[in-house]
């Protein structure tokens, strides 16, 4: 089963798509963490894409159509692609790609929420240094509460004026995605992403009819 994930920065796409890959066997692929490990690592590829990331600007998208092809080969049962399509033209690009390996994707999940609770969630998140997990409420700088050891950070794009632009970079390149599908045919479902972890993952199974 191929689920692409869509919504704005901080709608929970992350962190429901671990939960949703869990449940269906399947493992979830986001380029951001594709893209965080590229830079950590310090590859061509991430001293490319880490201005555009900093900044809050997409990556050019035949960065983004390689790591896709790339993941989507190597998973056999499907996956869950988490903020992998953020463009039209990614969506053609992983449209070919899935027709490539005999595959389509199944579902698309549209997760809903409004600006001001995502300007709240992303400005009180911080990321484990050494694992990228998320924590909201927890203040940068403090020791990571999952025992990893690491320090908690705050991602240079959860800055205030980062996320403001994300979210413009959103309405104006990945909403668009959303019309391209329903024209396309694919079966969309938009999931009201505010309520407890629980009721968010109940209401994204119950879309894919599980
Ligand atoms: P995320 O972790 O999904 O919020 O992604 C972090 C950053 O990585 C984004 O703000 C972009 O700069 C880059 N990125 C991740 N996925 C994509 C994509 N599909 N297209 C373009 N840029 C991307």
């Amino acid at each position: 089963m191929i689920i692409v994930l869509l919504g704005p920065p901080g709608a929970g796409k992350g962190t429901q798509g671990e939960r949703i890959a869990a449940v269906l066997g399947v493992p979830k692929i986001a380029t951001g963490d594709v893209l965080r490990a590229a830079v950590r690592d310090g590859t061509p590829m991430g001293l490319a894409a880490k201005g555009y990331m900093d900044r809050g600007d997409l990556v050019p998208d035949a960065v983004i159509l390689g790591i896709m092809t790339e993941t989507l080969a190597a998973t056999d049962d499907g996956a869950i692609l988490d903020g992998v399509v953020r463009t039209v033209n990614q969506a053609i690009g992983l449209e070919q790609a899935v027709e490539g390996l005999g595959r389509r994707v199944d579902a698309v999940l549209v997760f809903d929420i409004d600006d001001e609770e995502l300007v709240r969630r992303l400005s009180g998140r911080t990321v484990c240094d050494l694992t990228q997990k998320p924590f909201t409420g927890l203040e940068p700088g403090s020791p990571c509460p999952d025992g990893s050891g690491g320090i908690l950070v705050r991602r240079a794009d959860d800055e205030p004026d980062a996320v403001r632009h994300r979210l413009s970079v959103y309405r104006e390149q990945t909403k668009p995605v959303i019309d391209w599908y329903c024209a396309n045919g694919t079966n969309v479902a938009t999931i009201n992403a505010v309520g407890s972890l629980e009721e968010v993952e109940a209401r994204a199974l119950s879309a894919l009819g599980r």
